[in-house]
């Protein structure tokens, strides 16, 4: 893998990874952009103690372009995208309208009032491109590019978590007008938060409090569990397991842990990384499966689904497991799941499938 540095006209880093040791990637940004100054704040809900990103800068982003206007296609033709090159492997770079940024410390006094507690925004928000092909899905990618995918987001792992300020870094993918996504081209997106967000903070106490309680490893028993009695098993291989939460919040949930526990990207071992492509891939093209139609041999639409990288915060997270979380808002052919009263007033999930009939459906859809 060569990792090629670079910088876009208005300041911002682009970085190349490509899987050529000799890709040269000198193009430069001819664009006529002049560097944003995002500002946003990050507020402490006193009642719940969650942090949440203020970003009202963020409404004039690109929203829905043309396939021939995608800013994340390369440059060609004439026609200037975020991507000077020509062409590409994986590219990651910052993103212009980022709810996060390296802050020039506006908003967020510091005050000590902790009802009113407050920080600038300072993080970063970067853009990850799986492919320069505007057609495809992380799922049509061959398992040398997810590789190289994942090799980008173990590098930006390691280097965003150097930061200072940051606390914490998330690597996801949204895929689907349904999920909200704006921008059709095959990519992901990385966070680096000044806080650790509330969901980890949630698995932290219960993995502290299993430790109180056990002398053990939360994840790790919780991991033995599931593969101990494989109902909810989807997809085991001799360094990953992919099974159905026990008690899942999506129709169609599914976590990828490694068989050994590690806390983030950079600790998997090259074995670890080299079978990563072949379950994430099957598991990724089960999901584009699951709502064929009687008759038919595709879907209709393709899955909409959200996948997310767990890692621990930078300090604390001795107990966490890195792990993927992939799950979609579909529940059956041409029905979503919305987060209404119960979900988005209370947090209170109601699944309309159970998790071993989804275990049994994704083992079903097997390539
Ligand atoms: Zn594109």
């Amino acid at each position: 893998m060569q990792k090629t540095m670079t910088r876009l006209a208005d300041g911002r880093e682009l970085i190349y990874f490509d899987a050529d040791d000799s890709a040269v990637r000198d193009a430069p940004d001819l664009r006529p952009l002049e560097r944003g100054a995002p500002l946003s704040e990050v507020r402490r809900d006193p009642a719940t103690g969650d942090w949440v990103t203020i970003a009202a800068h963020r409404q004039g982003r690109t929203y829905h372009p043309p396939a021939d206007e995608c800013p994340l296609c390369p440059s060609r033709d004439g026609r200037l995208s975020e991507i000077p090159a020509a062409d590409y492997d994986v590219v990651v770079f910052e993103n212009r309208f980022p709810s996060l940024a390296r802050s020039t410390a506006t908003g967020g006094s510091g005050s000590p009032d902790p009802l009113h507690l407050s920080s600038p925004g300072t993080g970063r928000c970067e853009v990850v491109c799986f492919t320069a092909d505007h057609g495809l899905s992380f799922a049509d990618l061959t398992e040398a590019r997810a590789r190289l995918v994942l090799d980008a987001w173990t590098d930006r792992t390691a280097a965003l978590a150097a930061l200072p300020g940051v606390r914490q870094v998330f690597c996801f993918e949204n895929r689907g007008t349904e999920i909200g996504v704006t921008l059709a081209h095959p990519h992901g997106q990385i966070y680096a938060f000044p806080f650790t967000t509330p969901r980890t903070v949630k698995m932290l106490t219960a993995a502290t409090a299993h430790r109180a309680r056990t002398g053990r490893n939360l994840f790790e028993d919780l991991l033995a569990a599931e593969r101990a009695d494989p109902e909810r098993v989807v997809l085991a291989g001799e360094h990953w397991t992919a099974f159905v939460p026990y008690a899942a919040r999506w129709p169609y949930e599914c976590h990828l842990y490694p068989n050994r526990r590690v806390t983030d990207l950079t600790r998997l071992t090259e074995p670890e990384r080299a079978e990563f492509p072949l379950l994430y891939l099957e598991l990724l093209r089960r999901f584009d499966r699951l709502f064929i139609q009687r008759g038919q041999t595709a879907p209709v639409a393709p899955t909409p689904y959200i996948a997310a990288w767990h890692q621990a915060p930078t300090r604390g997270g001795d107990e966490l497991a890195l792990h993927l979380e992939l799950f979609t808002i579909r529940r059956t052919v041409g029905r979503l799941k919305f987060l209404a009263g119960v979900e988005s007033g209370m947090d209170a999930f109601v699944n309309d499938v159970s998790p071993e009939a989804a275990a049994q459906h994704l083992r079903e859809v097997a390539t």
